[in-house]
């Protein structure tokens, strides 16, 4: 057997044992929610220190060399702001594409008509906890507006070490791309120092190669502790509809959009393309992170989809951070649900709204788990405020119970939309190979040395 279909498969008994103990051993019928969560408890800390720890480890030096190396070696800046300005549109329009289709769901389908009042009331009940428990990830205060000049001045660092150590990854991409133009200027002055990050690159990659092993154990982990502090039964019961419609936007978009846009724009089979990516899809579905999953997709995308080391070195470390279609989908589809369950008509000029705060607030999401839950604030506030500009007589959607009726399915949605923002990134980096292909020798080191 090939090792790529052994770790495949491996990975995949991973996830079937990890839903199978989390729901049949981890959780004991009866159990409160405080008993549950700590008996799971353990689950986590060891995926924790199998996996994502060591992977988020890795995510920070990765990024920068394969940046600084995308960068430096395209070398010629016609071709570099083709690559950056095709990225961009790459990005932003397979984002609306994704939103669009969400609030389209949501409008016809409806699956927030009906929920019942109990629902509602232990959503206003458990809702203050929930927005406290993740509003620590990201601070949403301020709206549209703050959320804009939180990604300016991520975009615009003053400060490469603070960047660094608050792991603001924007912030590290800009820093990397100005000195990897830097790095141009200079020329052949330059070629030691890209020969340095060049060896860092492909030593960190052979750690990654290492890491791919704990994938099984780490993934079965995640999964186990997931499914046993979620809960099964929670998708079945009076969120199903609300369940059922994103995974229906999330599965067209991962099965028809994006293939169509690989096939149309990349002119390669793109589900043989998403095959090849298969490590990397179950990894961000038992990790529920773009960014800890980052060094699984760059190793898939370079080693077995067929993407150039400089269009992946430059899209996959961009795309983990500010690309992300399936966040963009689900936040769609939750506001709409929420103000449906609450009970509010919404009209187009609404739905516009949410088409394009949810863009803005799925790119300022942290590829991290919930990134996107806490983001959705973003798009209620954005809605409470065109409501309240046409009919002050209404109460405003109160935020805490908006996201206390969709937390107890949101780490099912989360591990799901985060496969979706990891094959929007790959089928990107593929896409975008046409314009930033490797050089005849395949190796940038080489090439240079022989320019
Ligand atoms: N967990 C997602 C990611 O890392 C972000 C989200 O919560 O939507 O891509």
């Amino acid at each position: 057997m090939k090792k790529t279909t052994l770790l495949t498969v491996l990975i995949l008994a991973g996830v079937v044992l990890g839903v199978l103990v989390g729901h049949f051993l981890l959780r004991s019928p009866g159990a409160s929610a405080a008993e549950i969560a700590q008996d799971t408890a353990v689950w986590k800390t060891i995926g924790e220190f199998v996996l994502m720890r060591p992977l988020k480890l890795i995510a920070l030096p990765l990024i920068v060399t394969s940046v600084t190396l995308g960068i430096a070696t395209v070398g010629d800046s016609r071709r570099l702001g083709l690559l950056g300005g095709a990225t961009v549109a790459y990005y932003l329009a397979t984002m609306v594409l994704a939103s669009t289709l969400g609030v389209l769901l949501a409008a016809t389908i409806r699956p927030g008509a009906g929920i019942p009042d109990d629902v509602r009331r232990s959503a206003l009940e458990a809702g203050q906890a929930h927005l406290q428990s993740v509003s620590g990830v990201v601070t949403p205060e301020g709206g549209v507006g703050g959320a804009w000049m939180t990604i300016l001045q991520q975009l615009i660092p003053d400060n490469a070490l603070r960047a660094a150590v608050n792991l603001e990854f924007l912030s590290v991409i800009t820093i990397c791309i100005v000195t990897g133009l830097g790095l141009i200027a200079i020329g052949s002055k330059a070629k030691p120092f890209i020969d340095a990050v060049e060896a860092l690159h492909e030593a960190l990659m052979a750690i990654v190669r290492v890491i791919l092993w704990a994938m099984p154990v780490g993934v079965f982990c995640l999964v186990a502790w997931s499914v046993g502090t979620m809960g099964l039964g929670n998708l079945a019961g009076a969120l199903a509809k609300y369940v059922l419609v994103v995974m229906l936007g999330l599965s067209f978009h991962m099965l028809v959009t994006l293939p169509g846009a690989l096939a149309l724009f990349g002119r390669v089979n793109p589900y043989r393309f998403l095959w090849r990516m298969r490590p990397a899809l179950p990894m961000a579905f038992g990790t529920a992170s773009s960014v800890a999953t980052l060094p699984v997709t760059i190793e898939t995308a370079r080693d077995h989809g067929g993407c150039s080391r400089r269009a992946s070195g430059l899209v996959l470390p961009l795309g983990a951070t500010v690309n992300m279609d399936g966040t963009a989908l689900y936040q769609g589809v939750a506001v709409i649900f929420m103000f449906q369950a609450f009970g509010y008509d919404l009209h187009f000029a609404q739905y516009l709204t949410i088409v394009l705060t949810a863009t803005l607030a799925a790119v300022g999401a942290a590829g991290i788990p919930a990134g996107g839950l806490v983001t959705t604030i973003i798009i209620i506030s954005a809605v409470n405020s065109t409501i309240a500009a046409n009919n002050p007589d209404i109460d405003p959607l109160p935020l805490a119970a908006a996201i206390g009726l969709i937390f107890p399915v949101d780490r099912a949605l989360d591990m799901v939309r985060t496969m979706v923002n990891v094959s929007g990134d790959a089928v990107g980096a593929r896409i975008l190979t046409r314009l930033a292909p490797d050089g005849p020798t395949d190796d940038p080191v080489r090439e240079r040395a022989l320019a």
